[in-house]
């Protein structure tokens, strides 16, 4: 088969430890076979960053603005350890922290369903998608430990001066106090972002808060939300044949133990941190879990949720075997890859994303998979290394391009002048002026000869039909033929002979 073409290059944002490793061979074994490849390289790896005092880090975000679409291999955050591991000049701050505030993103975790491994909540059927509002209230509060009996205000002084001042409690004894915040824009950011990528899925949105007890601050988020959504997206929604739903976060926890999945649920900071680790595991393995950063103005960043599988990495540079599971990093690949192709209007891209997922899919459900999937396993099933499943996956995807090959040609058994019947395959058409021209090779007898015929719509059968072309064009279409398709057959020139 021809290599699938690119136009615009993805932003690959390679990675550290036992992800590095997967990722070349991912890109070796599934990808550079099928896909003439385009993408604009950054290597994240953490001797790099280093190198580069973390501006690689920063050109991979800016290079994900300008062409919409990155793929990210899991990265180390370093902390005290790896300052000596790799003797690094500073503490680098998280490139997922990094990138993030840049695109000012939002991440959409999803996880990856397999007949075979069940969900702990039976009724689940269908992806569970969680989109985690990643800014402010817990995570940027203020805390005071409150040493004994006094007066606590909330106090807020505008620019000019001007004061609001509220009470919050007249403290008898000790306890604690906190003040949390958040911003109009990045909730606003955070709503387009959730609106954007259910209608992308063309799934339903859920958004929760607790709007009945935090009168101001959660009704904000939701009045927010209500507002965007009735002025931008309520049309296109109900074009898209997909709800918006609120409702308080209480009665989502029973609403989704109880669904069977299939729509994505927008949290709050803390909710969505507490609830996608639930979800996930629910699901089955972090392993099988992909995560998408996507930016208000529709900037995709595909990576695997997972670290960097230090444990595995570890005993990979001993030489031992390793069953890394990447699943994971795997349809990062191909959620890039599709998005790229969406973009592009490329459907060979899109189909080569959809079939890399299948054939993914399809070597687990064979019984073929890594050690993590192997004991959630329900029936027997073969646990391989990392290597070994990638091959196996490889085997199955070229297996699904030649099926597909198969599916496309036409065969037809022709009536010829001599009253006989015999099958072709229509392998070529070509358009002369107004008439349209196929070239039609024997199916089984090389000896017959190649047939160039004239094709009609034959509005009585409405079908095509195949009639005898005049000679002059019929040598015309079979030059074409045999500059086009010179790789594929071998011409014998009859001069020649
Ligand atoms: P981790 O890499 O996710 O691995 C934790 C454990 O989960 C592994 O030891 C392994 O368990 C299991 N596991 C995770 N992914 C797996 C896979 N694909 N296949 C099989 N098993 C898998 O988390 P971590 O050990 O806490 O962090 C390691 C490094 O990754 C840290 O330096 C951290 O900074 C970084 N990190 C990066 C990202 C990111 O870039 N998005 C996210 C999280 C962490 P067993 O050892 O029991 O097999
Ligand atoms: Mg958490």
């Amino acid at each position: 088969m021809q290599k699938i073409q690119m136009t615009t290059p993805l932003v690959e944002m390679d990675g550290d430890e036992m992800t590095r490793v997967l990722w070349q061979q991912i890109k070796d074994k599934l990808i550079l076979p099928f896909v003439d490849l385009k993408t604009e390289y950054y290597d994240l790896g953490l001797p790099h960053r280093d190198e580069t005092n973390d501006q690689v880090t920063v050109d991979s975000a800016n290079a994900t603005k300008k062409y919409g679409v990155a793929v990210k291999c899991a990265t180390i955050t370093p902390n005290a350890q790896r300052m000596t591991e790799y003797n690094l000049h500073q503490m680098w701050k998280s490139p997922n922290g990094t990138i993030r505030a840049m695109l000012d993103g939002t991440v959409f975790r999803a996880p990856i369903l397999v007949s075979g491994v069940k969900p702990t909540v039976r009724t689940w059927e269908l992806p569970i998608t969680i989109a985690r509002h990643a800014y402010g209230d817990v995570y940027r509060n203020t805390e005071i430990r409150v040493p004994g009996a006094g007066k606590a205000e909330l106090v807020f002084t505008g620019e000019d001066g001007t004061e609001i001042r509220k009470p919050i409690f007249d403290f008898k004894g000790p306890g604690v106090l906190q003040g949390l915040h958040n911003l109009d824009k990045s909730i606003v950011s955070f709503a387009h972002a959730c609106f954007r990528f259910a209608l992308d899925k063309k799934q339903d949105l859920w958004f929760s808060t607790k709007d009945t007890i935090s009168k101001t601050y959660d009704h904000t988020f939701k009045d927010i939300f209500q507002e965007i959504y009735d002025r931008d997206y309520k049309e296109a929604f109900e074009a898209a044949g997909i709800t918006y739903f609120y409702t308080l976060i209480d009665d989502a926890v029973a609403r989704v133990v109880r669904s069977k999945g299939g729509f994505i649920w927008a949290c709050k900071n803390y909710d969505g941190d507490v609830m996608s680790d639930m979800v996930a595991t629910a699901f089955g393995s972090l392993a099988m879990m992909t995560s998408v950063l996507v930016s208000p103005d529709g900037k995709y960043e595909y990576e695997a949720a997972h670290g960097t599988v230090t444990r595995h990495y570890y005993r990979y540079l001993k030489g031992e075997e390793t069953s890394t599971n990447p699943v994971a990093t795997i349809f990062a690949w191909s959620g890039a890859l599709r998005k790229r192709g969406e973009l592009d209007n490329l459907p060979d891209l899109v189909e080569y994303a959809d079939l890399l997922e299948q054939a993914t899919l399809g070597t687990i459900e064979n019984g073929i998979m890594t050690k993590d999937l192997a004991l959630l396993w329900n029936g027997e099933c073969t646990a391989v290394n990392s290597t070994q499943f990638l091959d196996a996956i490889a085997e199955n995807l070229a297996a699904a391009y030649e099926e597909d090959d198969e599916d496309d040609a036409e065969y037809m058994t022709l009536t010829l002048p001599d009253g006989s019947k015999a099958d072709y395959e229509l392998v070529y058409r070509a358009q002369l002026g107004e008439d349209e021209y196929a070239v039609l090779v024997p199916a089984d007898d090389e000896d017959m000869d190649v047939l160039v015929l004239q094709v009609i719509y034959d509005d009585e059968a409405n079908e095509e039909a195949f009639v005898e072309a005049d000679p002059e064009a019929a040598a015309t279409v079979f030059d074409l033929f045999r500059d086009d398709c010179a790789d594929m057959y071998n011409f014998v020139d009859e001069d020649e002979e």
